[in-house]
């Protein structure tokens, strides 16, 4: 602290203080009382936790910011009618039930996307078979490298059809199941919580 700005009284009892300071002297915040140094160290506690609460506050906010954004941009890769419904859920009951229902969005199309690449796997294996087959038939029946490579293959068509099987079953079942497309939030706002559930 400068001496220019040194206070004149303590800020707690106001008690004269820094009267007469000599020219190099370091100026005294307070008068120096336990009471009074407590009652600082107390306020300036205070001050401390205020700023924390405000930048948690500001965080909060920020979070909750992006959170908006990310609705708003994940309905866009909605059909119209979904999309609407999503905001809709957005402006009613908030953005913690429209975050859950793009995690519940998300979850199915990361098991569609998982299913489809088995399927391109199984297509990859049975297209390699036939070819091979072919070529085993056509050119060298007693081929015996080939023919090892034919029966590799077989073995792997087996346990993709097998796969394949059961997730055909799987999807008839779904198909049988389901009214609206698996993509579709099944439950209606009506159906969820009261708004005063969230938050
Ligand atoms: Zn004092």
């Amino acid at each position: 602290m400068e001496q220019k700005d040194a206070p004149t009284e303590c800020p707690v009892c106001h008690t004269p203080i820094n009267q007469q300071l000599s020219r190099w002297a370091t100026p005294a915040s307070n008068c120096g009382s336990e009471e009074c140094q407590q009652e600082l160290r107390r306020i300036s506690q205070n001050e401390r936790k205020a700023r924390s609460r405000d930048r948690l506050r500001e965080q909060r906010l920020e979070e909750e910011k992006a959170l908006d954004q990310r609705i708003v941009a994940f309905s866009e890769t909605l059909q119209p009618q979904y999309r609407a419904f999503l905001l809709q859920v957005h402006e009613d009951y908030g953005r913690k039930l429209a975050a859950s229902i793009i995690e519940m969005i998300e979850a199915e199309r990361r098991e569609a996307e998982a299913q489809r690449c088995k399927h391109d796997n199984i297509a990859t294996i049975l297209d390699a078979y036939s070819r091979c087959q072919h070529r085993a038939d056509a050119t060298d029946r007693h081929n015996t490298e080939l023919r090892a490579r034919v029966q590799e293959l077989e073995q792997d068509v087996q346990v993709y059809q097998r796969f394949e099987n059961k997730v055909i079953g799987r999807v008839a079942q779904d198909e049988l199941r389901k009214q609206p497309d698996p993509l579709v939030v099944t439950s209606s706002p009506s159906s969820r919580p009261a708004p005063g559930a969230q938050e």
